[in-house]
């Protein structure tokens, strides 16, 4: 069988790691690597929540998130949204997914009179960055509630699943999970799936670029999705059950 440009076989995942407390004055923060995409996620806990809950009587914490590439994350310099005036179509597309695919996860009502806010910052991008913001800001999540939790600022955890997100697509006749920038570049089809740990789906997003796909094609990409973000949830239970552990 053909490998990738990068030498893995079309149902590998890059190399993935995460590295904890990035961000010191985070409450929760990681730095997330799938390859070469990097993302800082972090998560930060304020003690209100919108004027707008309160006004609408509307009771619990909040949740929301916020995603930028820093200017030396792409090949090319990419503009501050702060210096541009406003925030692309994109930034604001990605933030909303992420908001939404955290916001699947949690018990609002635990969360006391809290706003988890949730930081992606994309370091360096090749491809697959709002699928490593998820994957990590479930973990910078975990690690900022655990933080809550140990304070006594809340009683129990919010989090009632876990949540991950990786990429497919087809590439020619080829079925490739977690594709890195020059294969999404080609691709005439290209996914993200999102999914929780017990295996239940928050999101798929998908398209075909100028170009179609059939229903066992559309089948085929979710079941190989399935797989990659299975080995993703073990990857996050093993990271989190270190960093929990460690806390003694
Ligand atoms: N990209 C870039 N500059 C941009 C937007 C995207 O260099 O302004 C690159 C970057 O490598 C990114 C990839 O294109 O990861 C794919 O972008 P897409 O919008 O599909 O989102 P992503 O795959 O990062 O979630």
């Amino acid at each position: 069988m053909s490998t990738r440009a990068d030498g893995r076989r079309a149902d590998q995942l890059r190399p993935i790691t995460f590295e904890p407390n990035i961000a010191p004055h985070a409450s929760g923060s990681v730095l997330v690597s799938f390859g070469s995409t990097k993302v800082i996620c972090a998560a930060t806990v304020e003690p209100k929540v919108p004027l707008w809950m309160k006004q609408q009587g509307v009771r619990g914490g909040w949740l929301t998130a916020e995603y930028s590439m820093l200017p030396y994350s792409t090949l090319d310099r990419k503009q501050r949204d702060i210096s541009k005036g406003k925030a692309d179509g994109r930034t604001i597309e990605i933030q909303r997914v992420i908001g939404r695919a955290l916001r699947a996860i949690i018990n609002l009502d635990k969360l006391g009179d809290n706003t988890l806010w949730i930081d992606c910052d994309v370091l360096q991008a090749d491809g697959g960055t709002r699928t490593a913001s998820i994957t990590g800001a479930y973990l910078a999540a975990r690690l900022a509630v655990q933080k809550l939790i140990d304070e006594k600022r809340i009683s129990e955890n919010p989090l009632t699943d876990s949540v991950a997100a990786v990429s497919v697509g087809l590439l020619g006749d080829r079925e490739l999970l977690d594709l890195a920038y020059v294969e999404d570049r080609d691709a005439q089809v290209d996914f993200n799936v999102v999914m929780t740990g017990r295996g239940q789906f928050v999101e798929v997003q998908g398209s075909g670029e100028e170009s179609t796909f059939s229903y066992e094609q559309l089948q085929s990409l979710i079941a190989l999705g399935q797989k990659g973000l299975k080995e993703l949830s073990s990857l996050q239970t093993a990271f989190l059950t270190r960093q929990l552990l460690a806390r003694g």
